[in-house]
């Protein structure tokens, strides 16, 4: 588990102004890393610092890295940040240092950086932000307690829920990043009158996710573990799994999800490294008296002690009306990644203990971030009891499912005594109407 250090001392500011404010996601003690560019220029690796990227490939050409930073920044310089993520950890921790340096008010390097602002820093709101990495394989998991009984048909979680991680194996190519409207899908469902019929999916859902990636992968038949796998973990962004749920009831038995979740899924575009996580580690959360007793391959005391993550996750809800209005949306969801019942070491090290090998950028969401209150419940499922309790919005409208229009905004930040609050930034996106149908028309270019 990755220690705190000097390039998270809640003294060091940065001369960036814009970083130094209490509310920003990205002062100095967070550096996360993405993908961005301006119009005409080619895709490369950048780190978000208060309201400016730090432009990697510039400032290595710039001359600002050397030995084990250089390579480091090299690697963060291309289209995707997948060679940094098989790296390993120690080389994005070498770089995280270098630029915590390069960036603080007081440090020695301020006046050679600061003389290069103009080739090493773009404004964020000029620059358009991609996928942060290639993805290779995507998986999803099932880790709230709390939402897989809410959503269970019996009101208890499946036998296997307490034994290991359940998740399953999602679409990786339909991921995307924050920003591009996501279009309800046309799906099989059954209508309450028995009939199956093919349209517009009638109950689009939302699901308040924490992603992350993988960084060093592991190689086929050689599994990962648990005392290793913090290793393999590059870092954190939010992801929403988008959830038809007519098709869903009706598709997902015996195999689980299939079109219902593969049309879309987004995710932020700012990767939070565990590294800059590391003040916010905290106990996973005790298991039941009468829980199961952990198998060794999925217990160890360093993840009992610290892989936990105290991390506030929120959901905002922005209609039409409200955007006519000039409202910022209803938070609808307010939740935290501490009621988590797995820890990421657990889902890292069940995901590779059959030797499936896992690479660098795949990643892995942990499922519907949903905790006790009825103000957690993080998907529109839980907040309207599977569609029977319209929820009630402070403008006066009511949803039961997502309509057209309307638009879902996911936000993150962690806090702690002592430290200085970190966020992830936003995951926006607005859900557009479902295309006409046949689309024969309509055929997309391959990609
Ligand atoms: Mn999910």
């Amino acid at each position: 588990m990755t220690a705190v250090n000097a390039t998270h001392d809640p003294a060091r500011w940065s001369w960036i102004d814009s970083a130094n404010h209490a509310d920003s996601d990205f002062p100095i003690q967070n550096l996360p890393l993405g993908v961005f560019h301006r119009p005409g220029e080619p895709l490369r690796g950048g780190v978000a610092i208060g309201d400016r990227i730090f432009d990697l490939a510039a400032a290595a050409q710039a001359g600002l890295f050397s030995g084990k930073t250089a390579k480091a920044a090299s690697a963060a310089s291309r289209p995707t940040l997948n060679p940094l993520m098989a790296l390993g950890n120690p080389h994005a921790s070498a770089l995280r240092a270098r630029l915590s340096e390069l960036l603080r008010g007081d440090g020695p390097e301020r006046r050679r950086v600061e003389a290069l602002a103009d080739r090493v820093l773009v404004r964020m709101g000029e620059a358009r932000l991609a996928l942060p990495a290639a993805i290779g394989g995507f998986t999803d998991f099932l880790c709230s307690s709390y939402h897989t009984t809410r959503m269970s048909l019996t009101g208890t979680p499946p036998p296997a829920f307490h034994h290991l991680p359940i998740g399953y194996n999602g679409r990786a190519s339909s991921v995307r990043v924050s920003g591009e409207p996501v279009q309800r899908p046309n799906v099989q469902y059954r209508a309450p009158d028995g009939t199956v019929r093919f349209g517009p999916e009638p109950a689009q859902d939302f699901e308040l996710e924490l992603g992350f990636f993988v960084g060093r992968g592991n190689v086929l038949g050689t599994p990962i573990a648990i005392e290793d796998a913090s290793e393999h973990i590059f870092g954190f962004c939010l992801l929403n799994d988008w959830s038809a749920r007519e098709l869903q009831r009706w598709e997902a038995q015996p195999l689980g999800p299939f079109l219902s979740k593969s049309f879309s899924t987004t995710i932020s575009p700012w990767v939070v490294t565990a590294e800059a996580l590391a003040p916010f580690r905290m106990a996973a959360r005790p298991r039941e008296p009468d829980a199961p007793a952990l198998l060794p391959h999925l217990h160890c005391q360093a993840d009992q002690s610290y892989g936990g993550l105290d991390l506030l996750l929120e959901a905002y809800l922005l209609t039409p009306r409200m955007r006519e209005m000039g409202l910022v949306g209803d938070r609808v969801t307010c939740s935290n990644f501490r009621h988590m019942y797995w820890t990421p070491a657990q889902m890292l090290t069940h995901h590779a203990s059959n030797g499936c090998n896992l690479r660098p950028g795949d990643l892995l969401g942990s499922g519907t971030v949903s905790g006790p209150t009825d103000d957690s419940r993080a998907c529109l499922a839980e907040l309207t009891s599977r569609g029977t309790e319209p929820l009630r919005l402070s403008n006066g409208e009511t949803r039961t499912w997502l309509l057209d229009g309307d638009e879902v905004v996911f936000r993150a930040r962690a806090t702690r005594e002592g430290s200085v609050a970190i966020g992830f930034g936003e995951c926006r996106v607005r859900l557009d109407p479902a295309a006409a149908w046949p689309a024969r028309h309509r055929v997309a270019a391959a990609e």
